[in-house]
């Protein structure tokens, strides 16, 4: 990984099999994985420009990135959007030119343009008086998007829908929105086999229909809740000093409020 300030550049080890749910955007990405081809190409296909990636954090938007990139065999850039802003008079305008000319060099690759929506709010956060800046750096980003020649495919990410440029929603920005929800219940068991495979435990240590039951107690947890959960069920077991049970994983689900309820409280 090398990192600075607003771009990150890594080859990242994440595989969609690794993402649970996100089903739609699995099969769209695996089937525009052949269209980068010079095959393709000469077929008549353009190679895909990008996608926007809208939902609730924790949802694995990231993780779709990073898998992206692995699946497609490319390098990833990550561009931090609540980075790019600050410093003297026009070093906004600067960080993006340099992270837009780093991905052109790169290609092809993938450029990941992390929490989108601050790209209008970035001023706000530096603190400082905005003088056309904020219209500036989203401007040359957008213009960018729209003329790119080189193969270069954005994965954008953003919580929230209203908080993003209309114009980044405008036809031929990027080839799909994706919104990514709250995982259903095979969603969800599918979702604590992967992180229980990845912590060492087999498939039949746990039967489908405990998963199962697991899942629906697990209303509205998000991926990285669910992962949590898995984390802190194998604290107990081995603090126990035994292997890892339903009830050590039913406990923490008991014990966790996931975000979306407690957002939806606030709300009320
Ligand atoms: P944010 O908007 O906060 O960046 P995000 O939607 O990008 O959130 P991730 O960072 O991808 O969420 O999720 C954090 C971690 O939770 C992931 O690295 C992964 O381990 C786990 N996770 C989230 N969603 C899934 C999923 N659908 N399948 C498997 N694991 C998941």
């Amino acid at each position: 990984i090398r990192k600075s300030g607003h771009l990150e550049y890594f080859h990242p080890k994440a595989r969609l099999d690794d993402i649970g749910g996100l089903d739609r955007l699995k099969a769209w990405l695996q089937r525009r994985n052949q269209a980068f081809s010079e095959e393709a190409r000469e077929f008549g296909l353009e190679a895909p420009r990008g996608v926007l990636l809208l939902g609730l954090p924790g949802t694995g938007k990231s993780l779709a990135a990073k898998a992206v990139a692995n699946a497609w065999q490319l390098p990833l850039l990550r561009l931090d959007m609540g980075r790019i802003y600050g410093g003297i008079v026009g070093q906004s305008e600067e960080n993006m030119r340099r992270a837009l000319h780093m991905a052109e060099t790169l290609s092809p690759c993938i450029l990941w343009v992390d929490e989108i929506e601050k790209a209008l709010s970035g001023m706000k956060s530096s603190g400082s008086t905005d003088g056309g800046t904020t219209a500036r750096v989203l401007g040359s980003f957008l213009t960018w998007l729209q003329e790119k020649q080189k193969p270069v495919f954005v994965v954008a990410t953003a919580n929230h829908i209203e908080h993003l440029p209309p114009e980044l929603l405008r036809k031929g920005r990027v080839d799909e929105i994706f919104f990514v929800d709250l995982p259903v219940e095979a969603d969800r068991v599918e979702i604590l086999k992967i992180h229980l495979r990845a912590r060492g435990r087999r498939d039949e240590d746990f039967s489908e229909e405990e998963l199962r039951k697991l899942a629906r107690q697990a209303q509205c947890f998000t991926g990285a809740e669910l992962e949590e959960v898995v984390k802190e069920a194998l604290f107990r077991a081995f603090d126990d000093g035994r292997q890892l049970r339903q009830t050590d994983l039913a406990d923490a689900i008991a014990e966790t409020t996931p975000l979306s309820q407690t957002m939806h409280e606030l709300i009320r």
